[in-house]
């Protein structure tokens, strides 16, 4: 089994032009669950799976409680958080931690772009993960734990794109994490070129992309580049990341998205007619009003950037496609 998931996480193995996202094993249908069942959640295995690299990983088959093996619950007492056996009441915490550890030292964050855990799991499970209180007979659960392997692993990469699977089904949350994962990529490309210049087309070219999602974020970013001189690279790109994955992280919010596409009308103004004009501000207003979705604008935008006479620095706006299309079949933006 240890095997298994090691080959398929070799990076040989991996196309180099798609992001790369671990998830956890029983979501992608591998029968690794404790009842030698699988969570296949489709949307991952039939739509994502096109357009990333997705690398299983299971911390409780890896660390060899086997398959079938018996059922665990998280206990949270004076020793901490624990994993007990449900029919044995064996203490697995040790070995979940110890494998934990030696697959954190073993992850290079820079050739991953993000993580799906599976809900619920005392393992694998972000929030909400059940806790009981003592191991007693009758001890009443709380929802509010998170698994110690999603723990450990959050813990040590802070700023890694981060999902439950079943906040996948939700077109918000799923757009915000493909968005994530695709600037997250973009920019460890750009990292490896380890050239400021680069950083700072980057930069540029996600400017409406940051500033519908915090625009006090995008300003600080700038901030962060503009005394790129007095840094060295690897302190340079480790603060304007945590402040690109924290920006990208804000819930999405139609006023901040209208703010970011009024300023990109204005860069079509001068090129198209005045009923295209009306049209496009028409188009903001009603999406700003919640009466149509973020197609409606963007479109217009993105078939306006078509135009010649627009500007390259609109054209280039990642904010006009921050994904592949076929990654979110559904119309996306804030609904
Ligand atoms: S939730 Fe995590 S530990 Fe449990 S079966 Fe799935 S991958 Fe394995």
């Amino acid at each position: 089994m240890q095997t298994r998931f090691k080959e398929a996480r070799k990076a040989g193995s991996l196309n180099p032009d798609l992001p790369t996202i671990m998830v956890s094993a029983c979501v992608l249908g591998h029968e690794v669950r404790f009842d030698g069942g699988h969570k296949k959640q489709n949307y991952v295995v039939n739509r994502l799976s096109q357009v990333v690299n997705l690398v299983p990983f299971c911390p409780e088959a890896e660390s060899g409680l086997g398959i079938p093996r018996e059922s665990i619950r998280l206990v949270g007492g004076p020793e901490g958080l624990q994993a007990i056996g449900n029919r044995s009441e064996i203490d697995h915490t040790p070995a979940l931690q110890r494998w934990s550890e030696a697959f954190i030292q073993s992850t290079d964050p820079n050739t991953i772009n993000g993580v799906i855990l599976k809900k619920g799991s005392p393992s694998c499970g972000l929030k909400r993960v059940r806790i009981y209180p003592s191991t007693a007979q009758g001890a009443i659960p709380k929802r509010d734990a998170s698994g110690l392997f999603a723990q450990a692993f959050t813990e040590a990469f802070p700023f890694m794109p981060v999902s439950e699977e079943g906040w996948l089904n939700d077109t918000n949350l799923r757009e915000s994490f493909l968005i994530q994962i695709f600037t997250d990529f973009r920019f460890k490309k750009v990292c490896e070129t380890r050239s400021v210049h680069a950083l700072l087309e980057f930069h540029a070219k996600h400017k409406f992309l940051l500033m519908a999602f915090s625009p006090a974020g995008q300003k600080k970013m700038g901030r962060i580049l503009g005394a790129a001189k007095e840094q060295s690279w690897d302190s340079l790109t480790k603060a304007y990341q945590q402040e690109m994955i924290a920006a990208l992280r804000v819930p999405p919010n139609r006023k901040r998205y209208s703010n970011a596409l009024q300023h990109m009308a204005g860069y079509v103004k001068d090129i198209i007619s005045n009923a295209g004009r009306q049209e496009l501000a028409k188009a903001i207003l009603l999406y700003a009003d919640r009466r149509v979705s973020l197609d409606v604008p963007l479109s217009l935008i993105r078939h306006h950037s078509l135009n010649p006479r627009a500007p390259d620095y609109l054209k280039k706006q990642v904010y006009l496609s921050p994904y592949p299309i076929n990654a979110f079949t559904e119309p996306a933006g804030v609904r």
